[in-house]
């Protein structure tokens, strides 16, 4: 198994090598690590580099917040040609929604779609994927944008959009990635059953905390089990074979 979206570097980095070493003895085989913002992505890269079998890296700028100056989204770029070698994706990229009330109202929405096109342009010239946060209402306007820039390898990471988006993502051949939610939530249970099975991923976006089942536990890639549970009897495949179809996706998406 493969945690397909994770933030690694907000987990504590002196326990690290200890939890890589659990979770690898629990069947994970490893993790794509996004990052959030420049500091982020230098740290992403940093852990990549440590445990370079493990982790996948991907790295950007998150859209719930701020969006990047100039001058770092300019080193960001710059570090994405110089470290493609090291990296299968970028993200996390894509436009606000939660913060989008506020984060409008001081920025406007213009440098989120700037930060957004410029990313996916790297993204194009360098041939990696990119790890989106388009949700709701966004996903439609994300979806025009990597259409515009051709964009032709892309994840909607823990996705919640209508039927006909979701339908319009699955024919453009893009990645759909379910959380822990799938195991409780009937949204997402009905999201899957969506989904070509060869266009499916699974992720936590620990350490973002989940509930029901989930409540009071540290978010860690070991829920990943639990997903593959929960699609084996929504789809009713065994196990066996979701995960081989989907580690064969993440590592056909993220090389
Ligand atoms: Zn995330």
């Amino acid at each position: 198994m493969i945690d397909a979206h994770l933030h690694l570097d907000q987990y504590d980095l002196n326990k690290l090598e200890f939890h890589i070493d659990m979770w690898q003895s629990h069947g994970i085989e490893g993790v794509v690590a996004v990052a959030t913002n420049l500091q982020s992505s230098y740290k992403t890269l940093e852990i990549k580099l440590k445990y370079p079998t493990f982790v996948r890296a991907a790295i950007g700028h998150h859209p719930e917040a701020p969006p990047s100056t100039s001058k770092d989204l300019a080193e960001l770029l710059n570090l994405i040609k110089k470290e493609k070698n090291h990296l299968s994706g970028i993200g996390e990229i894509g436009l606000p929604t939660y913060q989008k009330g506020s984060l409008y109202e001081v920025y406007g929405q213009e440098p989120f779609c700037e930060q957004l096109e410029a990313c996916l342009e790297i993204a194009k010239s360098v041939d990696l994927p990119v790890a989106l946060h388009a949700v709701h209402n966004e996903s439609e306007r994300v979806l025009l944008l990597l259409k515009k820039h051709k964009i032709k390898q892309a994840h909607f990471h823990w996705l919640k959009a209508s039927n006909k988006i979701v339908q319009d993502i699955i024919s453009c051949g893009y990645y759909i990635s379910v959380t822990p939610e799938v195991c409780y939530r009937e949204r997402d249970q009905r999201l899957v059953k969506m989904i070509p099975i060869d266009q499916l991923l699974i992720e936590t976006d620990g350490p973002w905390k989940h509930g029901d089942l989930f409540q009071h536990q540290d978010t860690t890639p070991l829920f990943l089990k639990d997903i593959v549970d929960s699609l084996s009897n929504i789809l009713s495949i065994s196990t066996v074979n979701i995960n081989e179809i989907l580690l064969a996706n993440t590592k056909r998406l993220y090389k």
